[in-house]
């Protein structure tokens, strides 16, 4: 059976595929190469159903869509579903990374809480609409270090860390990353969920 993902990403395709072979090997993760709709959501749930719902009705298969973003309490949860333009539509990540240092460049260690978070959306032809969430809890880091990743994370340094030796999830390994990121965190949600299918 063919589940498709609502993304143009290859990488993301092939997260998702592995996540899901461990548990159901008989779910083919396909990509979707279909028109992208206006993902006009204030919330990430509503991203994620828009691009699940468009994925499915346009191909008539179940369909899942990840939306995520950084949020950072003191901002009040922003960037959150603004995270990838948080300095303008050019999507810019070194320039969305640098206006959020400055924004908190007064802030001190103990108020420079945040989380990336994950949503996932899962829309079957029949109707069935599903939604699960992951977070990653952590703080910002003064400044950047790292040339792992993508994104925020060379200035996200996650909780649970051994102190004196906390890094950013820049200075991850892929795998590191993997093993606990707020997408690892929602995919485990999303697992159980699957059994509709
Ligand atoms: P999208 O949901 O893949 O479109 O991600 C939205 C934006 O959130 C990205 O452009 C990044 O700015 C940020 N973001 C989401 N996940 C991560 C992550 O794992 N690391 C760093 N930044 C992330």
């Amino acid at each position: 059976m063919k589940v498709v993902l609502a993304t143009h990403n290859p990488h993301k395709v092939a997260e998702f595929q592995q996540i899901v072979a461990s548990t159901r090997p008989d779910l083919e993760v396909v990509g979707y190469d279909g028109p992208e709709p206006v993902e006009d959501g204030v919330t990430f749930a509503e991203n994620a159903l828009i691009k699940a719902r468009a994925a499915s009705q346009h191909t008539g298969l179940a369909a899942l869509a990840d939306d995520s973003g950084i949020c950072v309490d003191v901002l009040g949860g922003s960037p959150g579903v603004f995270s990838a333009y948080w300095a303008g539509q050019k999507k810019d990540a070194a320039a969305n990374l640098e206006l959020l240092l400055d924004q908190l460049r007064d802030i001190g260690d103990p108020h420079r809480t945040a989380h990336f978070t994950s949503t996932i959306a899962l829309v079957t032809p029949e109707g069935a609409e599903h939604v699960v969430v992951g977070n990653w809890p952590g703080r910002l880091a003064p400044s950047a270090s790292g040339g792992g990743g993508f994104g925020y994370d060379p200035i996200f340094i996650p909780d649970g860390q051994p102190a004196g030796q906390e890094r950013t999830v820049g200075d991850f390994t892929a795998d590191e990353k993997q093993a606990q990121s707020h997408r690892a965190r929602a995919f485990a949600e999303l697992v159980p969920l699957l059994a509709i299918l």
